[in-house]
C-alpha cells in the first residue's frame, strides 16, 4: 500500500517480503473480513489478485494493511491481506487516502514502480482527488451577468386580425 514519506523509515527493510509472504499465505485473495468497514462484502471479501472486483470490476491488486496503522507493527496478527478497495477504505478513518496517492503519483513518474508500488497505481474505488476546475473568469463591472440574449419586449406583441 502506499507509504508516506514521513513513514517510510517506519518500514522494516524486509517489508516487501514480509507482505509478499502475507499475499502467498492468504492466496492472494483478499483476507478482510469486514476490517475495512466498509460493508460491501459478508464474511470474507471475495476480490482475488489480479481478477475483477466485486461492484468496480476494477482490477484486484493485493496490499498488506497494518490494522493499527503502524507500519512498524509487522506482526501477522496485525496483517491484513487487503485488496485496494478495502484497503482504501480502511485507511480513510486515518485520512491517509490523499497524501498516499499523492506519493504514488509522486513515485510513478518517478519511475520507481516496485512490486508494491505497482498497488499504488490502482484505480482508487472513489475519486479522492478531484481535479482542479479553473474557475470562469469574473464578469468585468458594468458586464451583464447572463450570456444569453434576453427577449426583446420593447415591441408590442404583432396583433393579428
Ligand atoms: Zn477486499
Ligand atoms: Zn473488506
Amino acid at each position: 500500500m502506499p507509504i508516506r514519506p514521513e513513514n517510510k523509515d517506519r518500514y522494516p527493510a524486509d517489508w516487501p517480503a514480509i507482505s509478499l509472504a502475507a499475499k502467498e499465505a492468504a492466496h492472494w485473495r483478499c483476507a478482510c473480513t469486514g476490517q475495512c468497514g466498509r460493508g460491501t462484502h459478508d464474511g470474507r471479501c471475495p476480490n482475488r489478485h489480479g481478477q475483477a472486483a466485486y461492484g468496480t470490476g476494477t482490477t484486484v491488486i493485493l496490499t498488506t494493511a497494518h490494522l493499527n496503522h503502524q507500519p512498524e507493527d509487522v506482526r501477522p496478527d496485525n496483517l491484513v491481506v487487503m485488496c485496494q478497495g478495502c484497503h482504501l477504505h480502511h485507511d480513510r478513518a486515518h485520512h491517509r487516502v490523499t497524501a498516499a496517492l499523492t506519493r504514488a503519483a509522486d513515485r510513478a513518474a518517478a519511475g520507481q514502480l516496485a512490486l508494491d508500488a505497482v498497488a499504488d497505481l490502482a484505480e482508487p474505488t472513489e475519486p479522492v482527488m478531484a481535479p482542479a476546475v479553473p474557475a470562469a473568469p469574473a464578469p468585468a463591472p458594468g458586464e451583464p451577468l447572463f450570456l444569453f440574449t434576453p427577449p426583446d419586449n420593447t415591441q408590442p406583441p404583432e396583433v393579428r386580425s
